[in-house]
C-alpha cells in the first residue's frame, strides 16, 4: 500500500487484528522507506461505519480524528505513542461492539469512550478533553469535575 507520508509502496504489516465485531480486519503497516506507520482496513463491501453527530448528520467514522483529539489532550503529558495507539484501538473496538451491527454510533458515545480511556491514563489530559468536549458552562461545573476525579469516583457515569 502507498505510504501516506512518502508515497513509497513497500510496507510491512506490523500488526493484524480482527475487530471485536468480526466485521473488519485492521492492519498496522510500516513503510519500509521512511518508517511511517499507518492503518489499513479490510472489510466486506457493505456499509461504511458512520458517526451520528449532535445535529443528526452522519459522517464516516474517522480513526484519525479520534487520534487527533487524544493527541491534543495529552500534549506535553507523559503519555507515549504506544499508549495513544492502544487507546484508539480500544475505542475503535468498543465502538464496533456498542453499535451492535447497526453500522452507526453517536458521537457522544465516542466522546465518552475517549474520556474513559484518558481518565485511566492521565488526569490532566482527561480534564483538558472534558473541558472542551463537555463545554463547561461555568467554573462550578469544572471544579465539580475535578472533585470527582480526586475522589476517584467513576467519572464516566454521568
Ligand atoms: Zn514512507
Amino acid at each position: 500500500m502507498r505510504c501516506p507520508h512518502c508515497g513509497n509502496i513497500d510496507d510491512k504489516v506490523v500488526e493484524s487484528r480482527t475487530l471485536a465485531n468480526g466485521e473488519a480486519i485492521r492492519r498496522r503497516r510500516e513503510c519500509e522507506n521512511c518508517g511511517y506507520r499507518f492503518t489499513s482496513y479490510e472489510r466486506t463491501e457493505e456499509k461504511q461505519f458512520m458517526v451520528i453527530k449532535k445535529d443528526g448528520r452522519r459522517e464516516p467514522f474517522d480513526r484519525n480524528k479520534i487520534e487527533r483529539g487524544i493527541v491534543r489532550a495529552v500534549e506535553k503529558r507523559p503519555v507515549s505513542q504506544m499508549q495513544i495507539e492502544s487507546m484508539v484501538n480500544d475505542i475503535e473496538d468498543k465502538t464496533a461492539i456498542l453499535s451492535k451491527g447497526s453500522h452507526e454510533i453517536g458521537s457522544k458515545v465516542i466522546g465518552d469512550l475517549i474520556l474513559e480511556q484518558l481518565g485511566v491514563i492521565d488526569k490532566v489530559a482527561y480534564i483538558r478533553f472534558a473541558s472542551v468536549y463537555r463545554h463547561f458552562e461555568n467554573l462550578d461545573e469544572f471544579v465539580q469535575e475535578i472533585h470527582l476525579l480526586e475522589k476517584g469516583t467513576d467519572i464516566t457515569a454521568h
